[in-house]
């Protein structure tokens, strides 16, 4: 900021028109210039701040007059340092000049407020004026108008809270003000409601909504007038054409106007006028009574203590039949008896231990329920309720329908409803009767029935021959048991028989044949003829069980055992049967879910080439490892995973773990792979391994399938296309556990393979058993002369090992070498060239 020579006005000295000009200013006035110094003052500035005059002059710094004002105490809240800062920014704020700025600050209790005005390019301009009179005015005008406020609402609030409509008129008879209760009593518009509104048009628009006077509009106007003219307050009962009553107050006030309050009293005119009526309303009440009780769906009567009929209603005497004259008042309970034995309304208990039991029900003293079957089929449930004079009522309903319905509903709950033979409930319960008997050491036996391929017929001939079947097959049941045994469908294809009093188990053998013969004979179904075959479970109590629970599981148990011997014959429960069925179902849950929980693995063993001496292949071999089984060998699972068709998803895991596994190893090792005779039904096979092989990039020469004799049993053409495939390939496929078949020989005619293995169970008793040794030999020579490779598995001495290769087997494999090993470890093998370590051998 460029500094400017000061200005040549000052004060006190100087021109004296000025001086006089300043002093006659009403407020203390200041000017500054730009860089902040005193330039002009006058004495009501000194006064204002009650500067002694010798201390301030012309050209003083701002800061100082800070200091000096905050030394004389006029700010005590506040440093030279804020204050000064604070007129700085003050200055700074009016830049613009078209915006004077004001502000109020207490200085020492009083209140100044200070104008800058800016003065482009030469300074401010202050003015300073003492407000503190005004403020505190200001102020208590605030609050005055602020509790007037809160006393106006409360008034308000009051007023709108009264029962009573409240409304006030001037002189003019305006309104003045009114609540809400009067505003709502006649449903006044808002422009009827405000201060200022006509009495006369309120009671216009009363008139015309229907709250009139009953003696006219004119009549209530003449009232008011006469209201009016008396002096005292009075209170008037109007009655309006809508019906409502309203008591209005009148209260005069001085100044002509008055003020009036409107209170609906209709309810309470009623409430007194009802009290006059009471005669009236109790006949009206008897009438109301005999509709009510002629209405009831049962029947009613009321006896007095002579046993004299009071009154009854018309399902009373519709039920019994009662005539006219039997229903009135008066008639003793024995004629109406009389005449109902004499109409055939007879108790099926009988007539004498009706009267008795009716007589007991007269005098007991307590309500009773009874339900009386009469001899015409129907069934009424009788109430009894005494009375304290001796007397009592009674109502009777016909409930010989709903009881129809009660046994329906009984009976659904309890059969089956397409057979209607007993359902699992029904057959539970009857079962849960024998308990005790068979603790008496009663025979029983439970059958337990399903049929074969059942789902075969609903897939093939539809769901309506399938049901046609199940009919059929519960006749044919219920043919060959006996009337005492019971014959159940449990649900689906699954029946039960009951057979009690059973005289030796010979007979439980003998029913079961009969059904099996019985069920297998042709039948006519949905226009078709179907032949359908059943197996059944025996089990026998109390041997195979003492409870119902027990027997029928082993009868289940029994049952699948009969299933997987073949279907169409039954067989007995035995003990041991249950376990292994146990296991075996938890195998065949855990593999459906095994490959997705990554609960398999794979195990590596090798191949030793005999001559030269190190590993040419490795035979991958699955693990299970069972969550709460631990580890399950694949002897035990791999026939479940076929029966099941798992095998087809696990055996193509293997495929591709092995053939990935491989490409970690040495070019010239391949990896054996075990296939199921199951995988070779599935079409896919070939393209799951040139996928495998793809996938990994394993050259297919590097990749042996092991099948072993029983693949060539069955299908064979088609085996050996998928066979003749994979040779074209350049897959080696091996003989498995050759040896073991009956006609292994001629199998080896039958496919040209690139390995034979001798079984195992060969080498056991290499050294004792001459004729062991002669097959191998045999083998031996025989591969060699077809071009296939032998080799020896399970060679766990040396003995065995020096056995075979004197006889010139191309291959071993066993545990004196290795056993099978994770695929982590299996690279280790080939540290020194692929011989196996004698460490690694003791291994075995
Ligand atoms: P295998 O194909 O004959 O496999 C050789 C079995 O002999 C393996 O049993 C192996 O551990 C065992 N073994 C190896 N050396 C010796 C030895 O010196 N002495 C004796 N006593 N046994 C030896 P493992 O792993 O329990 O497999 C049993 C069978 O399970 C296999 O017989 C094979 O038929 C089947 N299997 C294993 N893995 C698979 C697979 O991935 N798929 C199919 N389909 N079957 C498999
Ligand atoms: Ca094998
Ligand atoms: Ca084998």
């Amino acid at each position: 900021m460029q500094h400017k020579p000061l200005p040549s006005q000052t004060f006190p000295a100087g021109d004296p028109l000025l001086t006089a000009a300043l002093a006659s200013m009403p407020y203390g006035f200041s000017i500054w210039s730009e860089d902040r110094r005193l330039i002009l003052f006058n004495q009501h500035y000194l006064d204002m701040y009650r500067f002694p005059s010798e201390r301030v002059r012309v050209g003083m710094s701002l800061l100082d007059i800070c200091k000096l004002t905050v030394e004389l105490g006029n700010h005590p809240d506040m440093t030279v340092e804020t204050l000064h800062a604070l007129y700085l920014q003050r200055q700074d704020q009016c830049s613009n000049p078209a915006i004077p700025l004001r502000s109020q600050k207490p200085i020492r209790g009083r209140v100044v407020k200070t104008t800058h005005i800016c003065r482009p390019g030469l300074g401010w301009m202050v003015t300073h004026e003492d407000v503190t009179e005004e403020v505190e005015q200001q102020r208590i005008a605030d609050q005055r108008e602020k509790s007037l406020d809160t006393q106006n609402l409360r008034f308000r609030a009051a007023v709108d809270n009264m029962r009573q409509g409240l409304c006030m008129f001037d002189a003019d008879e305006r309104l003045v003000i009114c609540n809400q209760t009067y505003i709502e009593l006649y449903n006044l518009p808002p422009e009827l409601a405000r201060t200022g509104a006509r009495h006369i048009d309120i009671v216009n628009y009363r008139s015309e909504h229907g709250m009139r006077p009953v003696n006219g509009a004119q009549s209530f106007m003449a009232q008011h007038w006469q209201l009016q003219e008396g002096e005292e307050s009075r209170t008037v009962l109007v009655e309006l054409a809508n019906g409502k009553l309203i008591s209005i107050h009148h209260e005069p006030m001085a100044d002509g106007g008055w003020v009036a309050t409107h209170y609906d009293v209709t309810d309470e005119v009623q409430r007194v006028a009802a009290l006059e009526t009471r005669e009236r309303e109790l006949a009206l009440q008897n009438l109301r009574f005999d509709a009510a009780v002629n209405n009831m769906s049962q029947g009613l009567c009321m006896f007095d203590r002579q046993e004299r009929l009071v009154i009854c209603n018309e399902p009373y005497a519709a039920i019994y039949h009662l005539p006219r004259e039997l229903t009135a008042p008066g008639t003793t309970l024995s004629e109406i008896l009389a005449h109902r034995l004499a109409h055939g309304i007879v108790p099926v208990g009988g007539r004498e231990a009706y009267m008795a039991s009716r007589k007991q029900l007269v005098v007991g003293a307590t309500h009773a329920k009874e339900v009386v079957e009469f001899e015409d089929g129907r069934a009424i449930c009788v109430h009894h309720h005494p009375m304290a004079d001796g007397g009592w009522v009674s109502t009777h309903e016909d409930i010989t329908e709903q009881r129809k319905i009660e046994a329906r509903v009984q009976h659904l709950a309890r059969h089956d409803a397409l057979t209607d033979l007993p359902n699992r409930a029904l057959f539970r319960e009857e079962m849960d009767k024998l308990e005790t008997r068979i603790q008496r050491n009663e025979a029983v036996a439970v059958l337990c029935l399903d049929l074969d391929h059942f789902k075969a017929i609903n897939d093939t001939l539809g769901h309506a021959t399938g049901d046609e079947v199940l009919v059929n097959v519960g006749k044919r049941l219920q043919q060959v048991c006996r009337d005492t045994d019971i014959v159940a469908r449990l649900g689906g294809d699954e029946f039960a028989i009951l057979v009690h009093k059973l005289e030796n188990p010979m007979h439980a053998a003998a029913l079961a044949s009969r059904i099996v013969k019985l069920v297998a004979e042709p039948m006519q179904a949905g226009g078709h003829q179907v032949v359908i075959g059943t197996s059944v479970g025996i089990a026998m109590a109390p041997g195979d069980g003492q409870n119902a629970e027990t027997l029928l599981r082993n009868a289940d148990t029994a049952l699948y055992r009969a299933k997987s011997e073949g279907r169409g014959n039954y067989h007995f429960f035995e003990k041991g049967m249950d376990e292994a069925l146990q296991h075996r179902r938890m195998l065949e849950q855990g593999l459906k879910v095994a490959l997705a929980r990554g609960e398999f693995r794979l195990v590596y063993q090798p191949l030793m080439d005999l001559e030269q001496n190190r590993i040419c292949c490795l035979e991958a071999l699955l693990r299970w490892d069972h969550p709460e089984r631990g580890l399950i060998s694949p002897m035990e699972f791999i026939p479940v995973a076929e029966e099941t068709g798992v095998i087809t998803a696990i055996g193509e895991w293997v495929l591709r773990e092995a053939c990935k596994a491989a490409t970690a190893w040495p070019d010239y090792v391949r990896v054996a792979v075990n296939l199921s005779p199951v995988q070779f039904k599935n079409r896919g096979l070939v393209d799951q391994v040139v996928s495998a092989l793809n996938d990994a990039s394993l050259p297919a020469n590097r990749l042996e399938l092991e099948i072993t004799e029983s693949l060539l049993l069955a299908d064979t053409e088609l085996t050996l296309q998928t066979l003749h495939r994979f040779r074209e390939l350049g897959v080696r496929i091996s003989m498995d556990d050759f040896g073991t078949g009956y006609s292994s020989l001629s199998y080896l005619r039958s496919f040209p393979f690139d390995k034979i293995k001798i079984d195992r169970s060969f080498m056991k008793d290499v050294g004792e058993q001459k004729d062991s040794m002669a097959i191998i030999k045999a083998v031996i020579g025989l591969g060699r002369s077809l071009g296939m490779s032998t080799t020896a598995e399970g060679i766990e001495t040396e003995e065995q090992l020096a056995a075979i290769r004197e006889e010139g087997c191309d291959e071993a494999q066993g545990f004196l070498f290795s056993p099978p090993l994770p695929a982590s470890s299996v690279n280790a093998l080939f540290g020194n060239g692929g011989a196996l370590t004698t460490r690694q051998r003791k291994l075995g």
